[in-house]
């Protein structure tokens, strides 16, 4: 590990004043719980001259019922996600999630925000600053070409974030402050297809809060993860499904990915199984939907077509319980 480059901490207390902040002229980095942000500086990944805490901003931690709708603040942590009596009642499937993420003493100041802002991750970019030097700095930080496919000309660095697939099959919204003001979007909108630059957010822009709306009562979710530490892991593939079932056929049927591409992945296509019965006919087709969608590459230790293959069985098994279960 390195020592920590040499930065300010400043700590507005208003969601404009940090925007402010960050869209000022010298580098600067939002900071959260820290957790994956310090560890990436100790790493010697990134220089930041300034880094603005959101830890005095004032409403970013707070959860508000609104008619059949939560707002979930930016700053809320991880583990006051798996214990708000509200998410638990309304969205057992992000509790459940949460929980998942990361350790306990990581989850008390983890929050919400950094977790779906989390930075792609790679194994030719998560490592020292020496490592990185003796293989050749790669395109994600300092250098010209992605060691994981030398002839292209895209970074492949995987978001392993486990909340994002879950919101994106409740349909949640981001909401998102800035210099010019706020702006709400599909959190699918927050996402770009490239792993060196994630996210859709202009220079000043932050994460506020994500609104999720509470689906119909027969809407079932579930996530679950495949990983190499079964105690505290990123996911390798992780899958969320959300499942409605009337009258023994599909009526809604939502899957999202995370660890398998650069964005968490919404899968695209679900739509045309609606109206069939949940049987072994429609689990192959979603099977074939997830292995043609997902795009793991060599970013972890662990085989690509293993992840793809475990995303595509995971999806699967999760609608098979999420069906009989209904
Ligand atoms: P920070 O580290 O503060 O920030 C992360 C990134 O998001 C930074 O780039 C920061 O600038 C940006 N950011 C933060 N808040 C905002 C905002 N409101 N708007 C815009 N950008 C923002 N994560 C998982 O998902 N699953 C795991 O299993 C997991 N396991 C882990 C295990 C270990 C040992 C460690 C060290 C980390 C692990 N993580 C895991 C990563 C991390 O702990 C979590 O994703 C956590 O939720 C990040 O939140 P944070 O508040 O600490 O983010």
């Amino acid at each position: 590990m390195e020592l920590l480059p040499d930065f300010t901490v400043q700590y507005p207390d208003t969601i404009e004043a940090a925007a402010r902040l960050l869209a000022g002229k010298v580098e600067s980095r939002l900071l959260a719980g820290g957790t994956d942000l310090v560890t990436n500086l100790r790493r010697g990944i990134g220089n930041p001259v300034l880094l603005v805490s959101l830890d005095h901003v004032k409403g970013l931690s707070s959860i508000v019922a609104d008619g059949d709708a939560l707002r979930i603040g930016a700053g809320v942590t991880l583990a006051r996600l798996v214990s708000d009596a509200d998410v638990g009642l309304r969205f057992p499937v992000l509790a459940a999630a949460a929980a998942m993420v990361a350790g306990p003493a990581h989850r008390s100041v983890a929050t919400l925000g950094g977790n779906l802002c989390l930075d792609t991750r790679c194994v030719y970019y998560n490592q020292s600053e020496g490592w990185r030097r003796s293989v050749g700095y790669c395109m994600k930080y300092r250098g010209e070409i992605c060691h994981v496919a030398p002839q292209g000309k895209r970074c492949h660095a995987v978001f392993s974030g486990d909340l994002a697939p879950v919101l994106l099959v409740l349909g949640a919204e981001a909401e998102i402050a800035g210099p010019a003001g706020a702006r709400r979007v599909p959190l699918d909108a927050l996402y770009r297809d490239d792993g060196a630059q994630h996210l859709a957010l202009e220079r000043g822009e932050l994460l506020a809060a994500v609104r999720v709306r509470q689906g119909r009562p027969a809407l079932l979710a579930a996530y679950r993860k495949a990983r190499v530490r079964g105690a505290i892991d990123f996911p390798l593939a992780g899958v969320a499904v959300a499942l409605e079932i009337e009258q023994g056929r599909v009526r809604e049927l939502r899957v999202a990915l995370t660890g398998t591409n650069p964005r968490p992945l919404l899968l695209a296509g679900t739509e045309e199984l609606r109206g069939q019965a949940p049987d072994q006919a429609l689990l192959d087709k979603l099977m074939k939907l997830v292995q043609r969608q997902a795009s793991p590459q060599r970013t972890t230790v662990t085989a690509s077509n293993y992840r793809r293959q475990a995303a595509a069985a995971i999806a699967a098994r999760l609608l098979s319980e999420l069906a009989a279960s209904g």
